[in-house]
């Protein structure tokens, strides 16, 4: 018999929390394993943290990690591989989108040698909405286009990774980190398993636009330093056409014609403008997480935690 952690990161959650952990007691119920569930609470503003307390009461396997603020999914699930204990550790939405019945196959997976687990949003049954689906499959082809390794596709955080890929996730110095980007550059044994994925059952999404371009720019930035080159390949084709547009200038000055310049000047410097910012903005991403990672600030700032402490990467006040 082994033991399976269940993290849980939650913000907002008042209202899905406790339909959430009876579906989940039912489908952990019959399986042979000892489980802990543990609830990171994100800096909720409403009562999730109450509630999970209350019912951490009742149920002696259920902890809570209450941060001190929102840090965001993934900083919460970090905070949550830190701690976890157990052999596996597999992590859900506390919002019902991901069916806990998946679990028991996701364990079998696992029993049966595989130490990446992935579930895969079903093509065709997308139920989150029309805007969602197209952010996330343009996400998602930038991140292959950039990044070197293969991201899976529509595989949210949703799995159940092995021990040993825990322990390399809690010692790894790297902060900020894009968990599917990196889970899939670890490599080891892996399955996929497609499920539905579903309509959240009350409340509201966490990720708002602004999050998700934050989430989107992490993955980026984290796995590639190609945008840079973007940047070189851009400078060169550039100065490489105007090269060619240098002579023509020339001759048509030397030929007596005036030059009735106005619009192709505005157009040459908004464009130059524009593109120059933008190469100036990819640099500043990079020079900020440089920034960070100077800083060395830690990911997460736990509140509260009525879990064993971990040894690294938490600041417990
Ligand atoms: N979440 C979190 N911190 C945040 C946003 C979301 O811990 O800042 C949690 C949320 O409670 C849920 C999971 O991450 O359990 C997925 O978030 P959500 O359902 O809001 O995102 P969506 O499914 O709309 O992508
Ligand atoms: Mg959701």
């Amino acid at each position: 018999m082994a033991t399976i952690s269940i993290i849980i990161p939650a913000f907002n959650e008042a209202s899905n929390i406790g339909a959430l952990l009876i579906s989940l007691f039912k489908v952990l119920q019959p399986i042979r394993h000892e489980f802990e569930v543990i609830i990171i609470n994100d800096g909720s503003t409403d009562n999730t943290a109450a509630i999970v307390a209350e019912l951490a009461l009742s149920y002696g396997n259920l902890y809570l990690i209450d941060f001190s603020r929102n840090f965001g999914q993934q900083k919460a699930l970090r905070a949550g591989y830190d701690h976890a204990k157990g052999d596996a550790v597999i992590c859900i939405d506390a919002d019902l989108q991901n069916p806990p019945e998946l679990i028991a196959d996701m364990i079998e997976k696992w029993e049966n040698g595989y130490e990446v687990v992935l579930c895969k949003r079903r093509k065709g049954k997308q139920q989150a909405g029309y805007f969602k689906e197209i952010t996330s499959r343009l996400f998602y082809k930038t991140l292959n286009l950039m990044a070197e390794g293969n991201i899976d596709a529509d595989t949210p955080d949703f799995r159940l990774i092995d021990r040993k890929l825990v322990e390399i996730i809690k010692y790894l110095p790297e902060k900020d980190v894009f968990l599917r980007g990196l889970i899939s550059w670890m490599g080891f044994n892996k399955i996929v398993l497609e499920y539905d994925h579903g309509k959240r059952l009350n409340g509201k999404t966490g990720y708002s636009p602004i999050k998700m371009l934050r989430l989107a720019l992490t993955g980026i930035t984290g796995f590639s330093a190609k945008p840079l080159h973007f940047a070189i390949y851009m400078g060169l084709g550039i100065s490489i056409l105007s090269l060619f547009y240098i002579p023509y200038i020339l001759v048509r000055y030397f030929s007596g014609e005036t030059i009735s310049g106005w619009s192709s000047l505005i157009i040459t410097i908004t464009f130059m403008g524009g593109l120059q910012l933008f190469i100036l903005g990819i640099l500043g991403l990079y020079l900020g997480k440089l920034f960070m990672h100077a800083k060395n600030r830690p990911d997460y700032i736990i509140r509260e935690n009525t879990y064993k402490p971990a040894l690294i990467n938490q600041l417990s006040i």
